[in-house]
């Protein structure tokens, strides 16, 4: 355990505008837990920052005193890489300011900020920048590993929406990247993760979007899930940018639109949003509701922030979580042979794989144009592992790896950084695919000593 003097720390204290939170504080408890219960951590020190300026002493405090650092953005990496043991947290949750120049299409938002305060500042003015489907998701992660939600098939991952950052770089420098001022740092951050510095402000590009949107669900018996895959599969190779659907199999949830004899049976749920004027989608869902015989549908015209939430409460923080993903360039009927074996012996109601639409925009940039590398993935494949119990810790992370290992033979080769579970170190070179030796020079200008490695870490060349 590490013993800092009770002097140090007051000192430390003195010039922070936020809170510094020990062990012994009440509210260490909770400013410990991050989104996944697996995680249990116990760092020395929290600091909550308030400003940049909390962030630039807290990173010299933690490398003058030999700290290890981890950065806490939204908390909601499975890995969890947001909390460290026996060092120091910079926990940005109180730094979530977004501000809004709709003239310019531009925000510029804090690094505590979730998707939720994101989408809210900018829905406010009928726009929006590509990010996750899950709300409480912080903007920070999300975007440092490249970011895909419902926009992204329109409008790219979130990093091709990224137009500047602020960084506080491990010697404790405050630099601004852009295309144009630190151009090497500015690639590095798009895809490369928290390796490079702490972001504390994020500046995007805006689009057009709603304020309301087409989207919904269509839900199929498991029975029938190959064929609605395969016609999903054929469905996806001809839509447009603007129609992203996924697909989702699990035990179906209380849906109210469902009859009560389908819940907690097994299905597969296509999940569908158009990102365009509501009037033209109608003729463009239409065939999927024809890919077999529907246990039931919910589509309609709704807030585009509603939607961006339609699945905070399936992914509420506080369960116990392990993942597993695949990048896919193609979709293989024997890997839904696999799928449909795994989800007949899931191991909890909570446990699901679903398949993510991306291509569109996300596949146009060159490989090497950002340090997010993966452009010919056309689908990511997450396996979530979720339960509540520990005593099922086992039985439902076996299920996660051994649909891993099945599936393995059918995927890319390359993995989402941010759906990389603790124990993958060896799959770190996979997620960054053939950037890795660029990244590694590029850490090792910016952050030699790898003071920034609490993280799926590059290390410096
Ligand atoms: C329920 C759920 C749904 C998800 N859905 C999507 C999705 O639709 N699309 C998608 O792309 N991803 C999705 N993700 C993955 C998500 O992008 C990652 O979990 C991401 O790391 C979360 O960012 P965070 O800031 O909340 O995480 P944190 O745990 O706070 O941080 C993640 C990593 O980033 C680093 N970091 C955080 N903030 C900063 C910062 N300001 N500066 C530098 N480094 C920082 C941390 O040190 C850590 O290594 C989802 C995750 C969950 C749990």
């Amino acid at each position: 355990m590490t013993t800092l003097a009770a002097t140090t720390i007051d000192e430390l204290k003195r010039h922070i505008g936020g809170q510094v939170i020990l062990p012994h504080d009440s509210a260490y408890e909770a400013a410990r837990r991050i989104w996944n219960a697996m995680i249990d951590k116990h760092p020395a020190l929290i600091v909550r920052c308030a400003s940049t300026s909390d962030v630039l002493r807290s990173v010299n405090f933690a490398r003058d005193n030999g700290l290890p650092l981890a950065v806490r953005g939204g908390g909601h990496n499975i890995a969890g890489n947001a909390m460290c043991d026996d060092g120091l947290v910079i926990d940005l949750s109180q730094m979530k300011t977004a501000k809004v120049d709709p003239g310019s299409r531009r925000v510029t938002i804090e690094g505590g900020a979730t998707l939720a305060d994101l989408d809210a500042a900018t829905q406010a003015h009928g726009l929006a920048t590509p990010v996750g489907i899950n709300s409480t998701t912080g903007v920070a992660g999300l975007t440092l590993g490249g970011g895909f939600g419902w926009l992204s098939r329109k409008y790219g991952m979130t990093i091709d929406n990224l137009e500047s950052a602020e960084v506080v770089t491990a010697a404790g420098e405050v630099v601004h990247a852009s295309a144009t001022e630190h151009p090497d740092l500015f690639w590095a951050i798009w895809g490369g993760s928290g390796n490079f510095g702490v972001v504390t402000h994020f500046e995007y590009r805006l689009h057009d979007v709603g304020p309301e949107i087409m989207s919904g669900l269509i839900v199929y018996p498991l029975s029938e899930a190959k064929q609605v895959l395969q016609h999903y599969r054929e469905f996806m190779a001809k839509a447009p940018d603007e129609l992203s659907v996924w697909a989702v199999l699990r035990k179906a949830p209380p849906l109210p639109f469902l009859p009560e004899e389908v819940h907690g049976k097994e299905m597969i749920a296509l999940a569908v949003f158009y990102a365009g004027d509501p009037n033209q989608a109608e003729p463009l869902i239409a065939p999927l509701h024809k890919f077999g015989t529907t246990l039931g549908a919910h589509i309609g015209v709704q807030p585009y922030i509603a939607w961006q939430q339609a699945f905070d409460p399936l992914l509420a923080p506080g369960a116990r979580n392990y993942w597993k993903s695949h990048n896919f360039s193609m979709l293989n009927d024997k890997l839904f042979d696999a799928v449909i074996e795994y989800i007949e012996k899931l191991p909890s109601s909570q446990c699901e794989i679903f398949f993510g639409a991306i291509g569109g925009a996300t596949s146009r940039p060159t490989p090497d144009s950002a340090a997010y590398a993966h452009r010919d993935a056309k689908f990511v494949m997450n396996v979530h592992g979720r339960w509540d119990d520990p005593a099922d810790d086992e039985r439902c992370i076996q299920w996660a790896r051994d649909f891993f290992n099945t599936s393995a033979p059918f995927a890319s080769g390359g993995v989402y950084v941010n759906f990389l579970t603790a124990d993958e170190g060896d799959r770190v070179r996979d997620a960054y695919g053939p950037n890795y030796d660029r990244l590694a020079k590029v850490k090792r200008k910016y952050d030699p000593t790898n003071l920034f490695r609490i993280n799926q870490n590059i290390r410096p060349a």
